[in-house]
C-alpha cells in the first residue's frame, strides 16, 4: 500500500464498497466524527448512496471508480463479501483496505469457512463439500437429512435446499445449478446466537457479548440481547471461538461469527461475516460504541472502545412484507403507534421499494431488563402486523 499506515485523522474520506444498509449506517457513524465517506455502489437509489459526500455509480469492478475511491479515500472498507476478488486486491496494493481481500475470500466460501473451523479446532456443523465431479453417492450416510447450501452468493437462506436422502442429492444439486456446495447435516438446534467483534490492525480486540437470534423462513426475525438460552458457558464459548477465528484469519475490521447451540448443549460455528451484521445492530441504541464505530475506528487505527451494554434489548426487522396489507395492497405501517412506545428506535433505510423479504429498516426495542424490551417488542409486532414470537 502505498498511503501512509497509521492514524486517520476526521477530515480524511473513508470508501465502502457496497451501498446497502450496512454501508449506510457506516457512513452515518464516521460522518458523526468528521470522517467524508465515498461509496462504490451501481445503484442510484441504494441506502447508502443516500447519505455519502461521493458517490461512485459503478460496479465493483469498474477500473476508473477504483482508481477514484483509492485515490480520494484514506482507507477502504467492505459492506458485504461478495465484492470480486480481483477489486479487493487491485485496492489492496493502492490503499489502506480493511478486511484483507484474503479474509474476505474465506467468509465468501462456505467450503472455506469450514476448513477454516476444521483447522482452527471450532467445532462446525459435520458436512461434505460438492465440487465439479464431485460423486453425489459418496457422500456419507451422517448427514442426512441434510441441508445443501451453494459455496458461494447464499443470503438469508436463500441458495439453500434441504435433502432428505442420499437418493435426492443429485436432484437437489441440479437444482442449485451443479455450482460447488456444501452439504450440511441438518442439525436439531435449540436456538442459535451470534458474536460480533472487533479486531484492529495492532491485534488489539474487543468483542460484543453474544445475542440470541431467531430466524424465519432463513431471514433473521429477532435478536436478544442479553438472550434468554444464553448461559455465562455458552458466551465464554462463544468468545473463544470467535477471538480463535478472528485471530486465525489475522482479521482486521468487524467481523461477525454465527453459532448453533444444539439440543444436546454443544456449540457449532456456522458461518462468518466479514463486516457488521444485522444481529449487531442493536448496538446503535444499546451500548456505549456501535459495531459501526467499531468498524471506523479499526479503519482509521484509533483506539477500540470496550462495549460495555446499558440496556437490553429485543431488536426486530422490518421486512418490506409490513408494507403490505392481507389483500396485498400496500399501506405504509403505523409508525407514530410504534414511537409511541418507550424504548422503541426505528431505523429505516431509505428503501423505496417495498418488496416481501426485503430488509427495509429494524426496530431495536431497549428497555431496563430483558423482560421489558421483550414486552416492548410484542407490542410492536402487535402493531404492524407481525406474528408475535
Ligand atoms: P445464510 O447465509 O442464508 O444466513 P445460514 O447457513 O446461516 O445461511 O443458514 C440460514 C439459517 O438456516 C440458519 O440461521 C439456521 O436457522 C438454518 N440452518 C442453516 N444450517 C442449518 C443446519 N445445518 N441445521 C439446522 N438449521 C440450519
Ligand atoms: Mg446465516
Amino acid at each position: 500500500m502505498s498511503k501512509a499506515a497509521g492514524f486517520i485523522p476526521p477530515g480524511a474520506t473513508l470508501g465502502v464498497l457496497g451501498g446497502g444498509q450496512l454501508g449506510r449506517m457506516f457512513a452515518q457513524a464516521a460522518q458523526s466524527a468528521g470522517y467524508g465517506v465515498a461509496v462504490l455502489e451501481a445503484d442510484e437509489a441504494a441506502p447508502a448512496a443516500q447519505v455519502t459526500g461521493i458517490h461512485l455509480a459503478a460496479r465493483y469492478d469498474d477500473p476508473l471508480a477504483l482508481e477514484q475511491l483509492a485515490r480520494d479515500c484514506a482507507a477502504v472498507t467492505v459492506e458485504f463479501e461478495n465484492i470480486p476478488a480481483q477489486s479487493m486486491h487491485w485496492l489492496e496494493s493502492r490503499v489502506p483496505l480493511a478486511p484483507s481481500p484474503q479474509a474476505v475470500a474465506v467468509c465468501q466460501d462456505r467450503a472455506q469457512e469450514k476448513a477454516l473451523f476444521q483447522r482452527l479446532g471450532v467445532p462446525c456443523a459435520p458436512c461434505a463439500v460438492l465440487t465439479a465431479g464431485s460423486d453425489p453417492d459418496a457422500a456419507g450416510a451422517d448427514l442426512f437429512p441434510g441441508i445443501l447450501k451453494t459455496a458461494r452468493l447464499g443470503y438469508d437462506g436463500k441458495g439453500q435446499v434441504t435433502v432428505q436422502t442420499a437418493a435426492d442429492l443429485p436432484a437437489a444439486w441440479a437444482a442449485l445449478g451443479g455450482v460447488d456446495c456444501v452439504l450440511e447435516k441438518k442439525l436439531d438446534l435449540a436456538f442459535e446466537l451470534s458474536l460480533v467483534m472487533a479486531r484492529g490492525r495492532d491485534g488489539s480486540a474487543v468483542q460484543f457479548a453474544p445475542q440470541q437470534n431467531l430466524h424465519r423462513d432463513g431471514i433473521l426475525f429477532a435478536s436478544f440481547s442479553p438472550g434468554p438460552s444464553i448461559t455465562p458457558e455458552i458466551a465464554q464459548a462463544a468468545q473463544s471461538a470467535a477471538s480463535t477465528v478472528a485471530q486465525g484469519l489475522g482479521y482486521v475490521g468487524v467481523l461477525c461469527v454465527e453459532f448453533f447451540v444444539l439440543r444436546d448443549g454443544r456449540l457449532l460455528a456456522n458461518e462468518i461475516a466479514p463486516r457488521p451484521h444485522n444481529s449487531g445492530h442493536h448496538t446503535i441504541d444499546s451500548c456505549n460504541v456501535s459495531q459501526f464505530e467499531l468498524q471506523w475506528r479499526t479503519l482509521v487505527q484509533a483506539p477500540l472502545l470496550v462495549p460495555r451494554q446499558h440496556s437490553a434489548t429485543a431488536m426486530l426487522n422490518l421486512l418490506g412484507d409490513l408494507w403490505f396489507d392481507a389483500a396485498g395492497r400496500q399501506r405504509e405501517p403505523d409508525w407514530a403507534a410504534v414511537l409511541a412506545q418507550p424504548g422503541a428506535h426505528l431505523h429505516l433505510y431509505g428503501k423505496h421499494e417495498p418488496r416481501k423479504g426485503r430488509k427495509m429498516g429494524h426496530l431495536t426495542c431497549t428497555a431496563a431488563s430483558p423482560v421489558e424490551a421483550r414486552q416492548t417488542a410484542l407490542h410492536a409486532c402487535a402493531v404492524l402486523g407481525m406474528e408475535p414470537f
